[in-house]
């Protein structure tokens, strides 16, 4: 079978790189991800710090511990050499608290319909650009049903502790992958947060913010100037209006 890559003329291609959170799936309720990351730094490092009481959002998975633990003394070096650790416990805590993650996270409204239509359009290919670190990224696409339309590889929440790092990472991989030179402008970035759309102008990606998360409203993210603003993904075609003008 000759993949999409192969068929089309690299400079006609956009490259979409999704946020997971709050973007494409979403947790019955706010702070989920507390119920499985409390325990997990408690296992590893006996303490979660202030994340109690922290406001997450659209950081990666390494920069919330680190901000969490900072106050404990805990150094970065400190948790980059229990990283492997830390992830395993990670996963195995998310499991048990989410019950395997059935009915506690769930596909955002209309995600599965927008990633269809991208999927067999041949302007696009699709990739994970996300605060998770890796296996909890996938663990959330299984449990959300989403596994199939990511044929790229992406960047993830253990690669960094600055999510502005990862589009430069993920689009490395890609033009290696794709053994194409992509530009910066020829990749989006969509997700629902500031921090998403910094990580996009650092790199020179475009960017559409979409105002589904929990913490920022439209008005918060229009403030950061993105290309694009849609407040959800529920019209289909105005999504594809909007990313075919990027
Ligand atoms: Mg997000």
């Amino acid at each position: 079978m000759i993949s999409k890559s192969e068929t089309i003329d690299h400079s006609s291609l956009r490259i979409l790189f999704w946020d997971l959170d709050g973007t494409l799936v979403r947790g019955a309720r706010y702070g989920i991800f507390k119920d499985y990351t409390v325990p997990m730094l408690e296992s590893v490092f006996g303490t979660a710090g202030c994340l109690h009481e922290m406001i997450v959002s659209g950081m990666t998975d390494l920069q919330i511990v680190e901000e969490a633990l900072r106050g404990e003394g805990i150094t970065r070096e400190q948790i980059s050499a229990r990283k492997d650790e830390l992830q395993s416990c990670y996963i195995a805590e998310m499991k048990r608290a989410t019950g395997n993650g059935a009915h506690v996270i769930e596909a955002m409204p209309g995600a599965r319909e927008v990633l269809q239509r991208v999927h067999e359009h041949p302007r696009y290919l699709s990739a994970l650009l996300t605060g998770n670190i890796k296996p909890a990224a996938y663990l959330k696409l299984e449990i959300t049903g989403l596994s199939d339309f990511f044929q790229l590889p992406g960047a993830f929440g253990d690669e960094s502790f600055d999510r502005r790092d990862l589009p430069a990472l993920a689009a490395e991989r890609i033009n290696e992958h794709l053994g194409a030179n992509l530009r910066p402008d020829q990749f989006i970035v969509i997700g629902d947060t500031p921090n998403d759309i910094a990580c996009a102008r650092h790199f020179g990606a475009r960017v559409v913010a979409v105002a589904t998360g929990r913490i920022h409203s439209a008005g918060d993210l229009r403030a950061h100037d993105p290309d694009a603003l849609l407040p959800n993904l529920l019209d289909s075609e105005l999504v594809m209006m909007v990313l075919d003008n990027l």
